[in-house]
């Protein structure tokens, strides 16, 4: 094993060997089901023969041209099939090569609009508390993460933030509208105290991620959220990098509630794995706009790289063809069933949440007053561990300060099937013996 590679911890993980499906061996021959689709990422499963055959094919064309030199035919029609996914009037695509870029870019295009309007005084970005937007300065002042983002707070404008709406913790029914108006109003509360002429944008998770654990909104919030940013000139962002690409069941997160926001970070499920590949979708109007004044002011290296763009292609095709996006709806259902059943069996599973494929358990010591496990404990990474050895990818990411306890997003590619989920729901269910 080398020692020149580092990434952010000392976890010691055996080599990958091969992917294949919702399977993962490693180099001793170990076999793991990818219970997490790595990072919410691999959607449509590993190895596609048919994403492989499309970026094969674009290898012997090209690998790279220049966003400044060329187009290419990859790039203009990826563009042209996610517009036609979007909401209307969202049809121009601005490529990336991840995330935390695409929010990056919504940023930048949300002030760039703002002075095309002669309204260089809004510059502020309200997100909410918990959240996770990025690891790039930018989209981690905007994240409600401080384990990420405290150590680099003096080098970042620290942004304002809205409690996330967790019901569930606040002992609020999420299919009353009052509770969706409730949080959807804190909104209106913190633009008011910023002073509405300042501020630029909302940012949010249509279905939470990691930070919270696959947490759903409340009835009436995501079209509440919206009034709110028409009635204050606020743009609104969704970030879709997790949600986008059809795991909650639609390709949107935010078509459950059937709102538009005014623009899109997608990223994670469209590249699928395959490929570092991010969009930033805007406003038509908007991008005219920004246009016509001189040009949008930033851009990355491998934008539109058409290897990149290739797979993209190749992976919507794969989610159309198969039906990924209905198949992730009834898995998710048939997941809950199975995660539900859990959570009779082990009092220490609090809460079961989430929508299609997006789906998360959480542990705490107490179900009814909902108190977390003792930090102490360290039970996200324990029961993590556990998972692993038996052969399941789970991932967990504990919201330190209180606010959270110990949740685990099982999130398998959305080509899974219901023998799979049997297969996952028996692993889940003998790493929470030994657990216990
Ligand atoms: N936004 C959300 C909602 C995410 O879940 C993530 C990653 O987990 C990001 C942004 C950042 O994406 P990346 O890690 O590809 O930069």
């Amino acid at each position: 094993m080398t020692n020149h590679l580092f990434y952010q911890s000392r976890l010691p993980r055996p080599d990958l060997q091969k992917a294949e499906g919702i399977y993962m061996w490693d180099t001793a021959g170990k076999r793991y089901i990818d219970g997490s689709s790595g990072a919410m990422v691999s959607n449509i499963g590993h190895s596609n023969p048919n994403v492989l055959a499309a970026m094969r094919e674009q290898m012997d064309k090209s690998t790279f041209g220049y966003r400044l030199h060329f187009q290419t035919e990859p790039s203009e029609a990826l563009a042209a099939r996610i517009s036609g996914l979007t909401p209307e009037g969202l049809d121009r695509v601005f490529f990336v090569s991840g995330g935390s870029e695409a929010v990056e870019s919504a940023l930048k295009m949300a002030r760039q609009y703002a002075l095309t309007q002669g309204e260089a005084q809004r510059y502020k970005v309200i997100s909410r508390y918990p959240s996770y937007h990025g690891a790039t300065l930018g989209a981690l002042a905007i994240t409600g993460y401080a384990p990420m983002s405290a150590p680099f707070d003096p080098m970042m404008k620290s942004m304002p933030k809205i409690p996330a709406p967790r019901a569930y913790l606040d002992g609020m029914d999420a299919d009353d509208p009052a509770t969706g108006l409730h949080y959807a109003n804190m909104l209106e509360e913190k633009i008011l105290e910023e002073g509405p002429s300042t501020v630029l944008a909302f940012i949010v998770e249509p279905v939470g991620g990691a930070s919270t654990g696959a947490l759903v909104p409340p009835a009436g919030y995501m079209q509440r959220i919206r009034e709110i940013c028409d009635q204050y000139g606020v743009l609104l962002i969704h970030d879709e990098v997790m949600t986008g690409g059809g795991r909650t069941g639609r390709f949107f997160g935010a078509e459950h509630w059937d709102v538009a926001p005014d623009l899109i970070a997608l990223s994670k499920g469209f590249g699928a794995g395959y490929v570092p590949l991010g969009a930033m979708i805007a406003r038509n109007d908007m991008v005219e706009a920004v246009l016509d004044a001189g040009g949008f002011i930033h851009g990355y290296t491998y934008a539109g790289n058409p290897l990149a763009c290739a797979a993209g292609l190749a992976v919507l095709e794969e989610i159309e063809r198969q039906d990924l996006v209905g198949n992730a709806a009834a898995m998710g259902d048939a997941l809950t069933d199975r995660l539900q059943a859990l959570m009779q069996r082990y009092p220490v599973i609090g809460d079961v949440r989430g929508k299609g494929l997006l789906l998360a358990f959480e542990l705490m010591a107490d179900r009814n007053t909902k108190a977390p496990l003792p930090v102490d404990l360290n039970a996200h990474s324990r029961l993590v561990d556990i998972a692993y050895e038996n052969g399941l990818i789970i991932y967990s990411r504990r919201t330190r300060g209180g606010l959270s306890g110990d949740h685990f997003l099982v999130c398998p590619p959305m080509s899974v099937n219901e023998p799979q989920l049997d297969e996952i729901a028996e692993i889940l269910e003998r790493s929470m013996q030994q657990f216990m």
